[in-house]
Formats: structure tokens, C-alpha cells, sequence
């Protein structure tokens, strides 16, 4: 409390980030990242761009990015002028609150979510609803079928991991023609479709994506949004009222030598699904119940041990995963997936303090 801080800052509620230790030679597997690191193009294009030319602004439509962006989508008929890209994709969902989901009937989403929307909605001040996931975790969208300003969700959801089809994602879109829907697509590369595939016949959807989970990036800082150029127009509007250059030059070069690898994504999101199965079958038979996951993360509980006590038990053998004390999860344990060694190290912990 200070008597110099606006009204809007004494009353908000920040996002907590999962920790980011400092320490080196933890087993970390708390905040979704990828363990593999980015493709070697993506560093060659950042050196590349390490160059007299940072004395110059970056381009503000991020032209380049976009076009490799399209092309990625290839055939599926995604023109640049569909697609928004900025800071990370936390950055680009801040602008969509305020551009797109703000409206006099409540906003909808999950009661177990990414927890940075309700973060959104106290910032500029939009009114919510929770609507509760069933008793398997999962979303139904019989419940998003009422009076609405918008509705967001992950698909797959977080930290569930569990996911909605293309099917149920369009009797969604033609249950709502009049609402926003907005898809957070962050983890749809290990497993889910995307409703990318969708967005040419839907002007109501928008699909949003990061870098920083399939590609590698999450240091970057790199996201983007798929839609209708009406949507994407509202977007603009709002950057270009805040920061004209939310990308800056390596992030642009290296986002684009992202996109443009084709090979060292589909390489390393399929190494990552792998280890996840195994992962699943090795937690199974230590006791585990764990959620069907199609994510780069899977949610587990012990019947018998208590989450918090687990999670604290790991940390001592240095190995961190993500616990939330929240209503109705706080017996789960959120594990990123990493690479083979790493889950494996994960398993004999759980084993020996199980044991
Ligand atoms: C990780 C994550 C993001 C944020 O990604 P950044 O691009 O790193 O900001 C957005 N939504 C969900 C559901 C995520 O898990």
C-alpha cells in the first residue's frame, strides 16, 4: 500500500509465474517447459541478426514472421492478415481481453484454468463466470450454451491436460455465433487438433499459440493469434495504443527460423508425446491415478499420499513439479514431461518415497 499507486494497483491480484530457481542441477519439470532446446536454425538466425542493424527499430507489422507463420499452415489458406503476433502469448491474451472480451454479459471459462484469465478480468475490470469442469476434469459444452460476452479456454486444457475435440469445439462455435470464442492452442502440438482448420468458416474464432512450449522458446518471448482479419484488426488497434514493438529483432529472426524448421518441430514434439506415454504407464503402476493428457504435462494423484507432502518430498531430491493449493486439485501433481532421463529420475524418487 502506497499512497502514490493508483486505485487500479491496490486492487489487483497478480499471476504467480511457477518458480524459476536458480539453482542449476534441479530436475525441472514445473512450468511446461520444453527440455529439448530450440532448433539450431532458431540460434543461427539470432546471431545472424546480432548486428549494427539493433540501432533500427524493428518492423511494427512483424512482416516476415507472419509470412512464415502462413506458411506453416500451408494449405489450410491462413493469409498474414489473419494473424497477430506478440510478446509471448500471455501477452498477446492480455491484449484479446481487453480487445475482444470485455463486454455487459459475463465472460466464460473453466473453474479450473490457466490461471492468469481471472488475472485479465481484475485487471481491466470484466465481469466472470466459472463454469465447473465435470467430475472427470472434463469441460462440457452443454454448460457454455447461456447468455455470454465470450468464452476462453486451453485446449487441451491446463493443468488438466485433458481435451475437447473439433467436433465439440464447432457445436461450441454454432452454439455461440454472437460470442468471441477464444482457443488457447499452447500445448495443442503433442497431441489435440487445432482449430486453426476452423477459423476461415467461423469469424467468431480465435485461435491463440506460443512458442514457448513446442518450439522451445519460452525465453523469446513469442506468441500469436489465428483469425478473422476483423479480429485481428481489434488486436492491432489495441498494440498499437501500448507498444508498437512488442518483437523485437531476434525475436522476430528467431521465431521465424522456428516456423520455417519443420523437421526439428515435428522431431522433438514426437519425442516429448513418447516419453509422456511411458511416463503414464510407469506412474500407473506405482499407484497413480493420472488424467488422459495430450499435453507436454500430464495431472497425477496418489490415493493414498497427500499432494503437497509429495510434491515437498520431490523437491528434496531436487526434482520440482508444480502443486496448487486450490479447491478441488490440491491432491494433484502437475508434471512437465521431460526427456527420457529426466522421467526416469522422476520414477525412482516417486518410487522410494512411496516405498
Ligand atoms: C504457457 C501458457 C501460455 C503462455 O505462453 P507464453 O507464450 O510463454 O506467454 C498461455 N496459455 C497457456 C494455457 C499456457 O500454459
Amino acid at each position: 500500500m502506497n499512497r502514490f499507486w493508483s486505485k487500479v494497483v491496490h486492487n489487483l491480484t497478480p499471476y504467480v509465474p511457477g518458480e524459476q530457481p536458480k539453482l542449476t542441477n534441479l530436475v525441472k519439470l514445473n512450468t511446461n517447459e520444453n527440455p529439448y532446446g530450440p532448433s539450431p536454425m532458431v540460434l543461427e538466425a539470432i546471431q545472424a541478426a546480432t548486428a549494427d542493424t539493433l540501432r533500427l527499430y524493428p518492423d511494427p507489422n512483424a512482416d516476415r514472421l507472419r509470412e512464415a507463420i502462413a506458411g506453416f499452415y500451408g494449405t489450410q489458406g491462413i493469409e498474414p492478415r489473419q494473424i497477430f503476433v506478440g510478446n509471448g502469448s500471455d501477452e498477446v491474451l492480455a491484449l484479446v481481453f481487453l480487445a475482444l472480451l470485455k463486454h455487459d454479459n459475463p465472460l466464460l471459462f473453466p473453474d479450473i484454468t490457466y490461471s492468469f484469465y481471472p488475472v485479465y478480468c481484475g485487471l481491466y475490470g470484466i465481469n466472470f463466470e466459472l463454469v465447473p469442469l465435470d467430475e472427470t476434469f472434463q469441460i462440457r459444452i452443454e454448460n457454455y450454451q447461456r447468455p455470454n460476452g465470450g468464452i476462453i479456454f486451453p485446449n487441451p486444457n491446463a493443468p488438466t491436460g485433458r481435451w475437447l475435440t473439433l467436433d465439440e469445439i464447432e457445436v461450441l462455435l454454432k452454439a455461440n455465433p454472437d460470442s468471441p470464442v477464444v482457443i488457447d492452442e499452447a500445448y495443442v502440438d503433442f497431441g489435440c487438433d487445432s482449430a486453426v482448420t476452423l477459423v476461415n468458416r467461423y469469424p467468431n474464432l480465435l485461435v491463440i499459440h506460443t512458442l514457448s512450449k513446442a518450439r522451445s522458446l519460452a525465453g523469446l518471448r513469442m506468441g500469436f493469434a489465428i483469425g478473422h482479419p476483423e479480429l485481428i484488426e481489434a488486436l492491432d488497434r489495441v498494440k498499437n495504443s501500448f507498444n508498437s514493438y512488442p518483437i523485437d529483432r531476434l525475436a522476430m529472426a528467431g521465431a521465424t527460423a522456428a516456423m520455417e524448421d519443420r523437421d526439428y518441430y515435428e522431431q522433438t514434439r514426437h519425442a516429448i508425446m513418447s516419453c509422456r506415454d511411458k511416463l503414464v504407464g510407469d506412474l500407473e503402476a506405482l499407484g497413480f491415478e493420472v488424467l488422459p493428457s495430450v499435453a507436454n504435462f500430464i495431472f497425477a494423484r496418489h490415493p493414498k499420499r497427500d499432494g503437497a507432502q509429495l510434491s515437498a518430498a520431490l523437491r528434496e531430491r531436487s526434482i520440482i513439479v508444480r502443486h496448487f493449493k486450490l479447491p478441488r486439485i490440491d491432491q494433484f501433481l502437475r508434471i512437465t514431461i521431460g526427456t527420457p532421463e529426466q522421467c526416469g529420475a522422476l520414477v525412482k524418487a516417486l518410487g522410494e518415497i512411496l516405498a
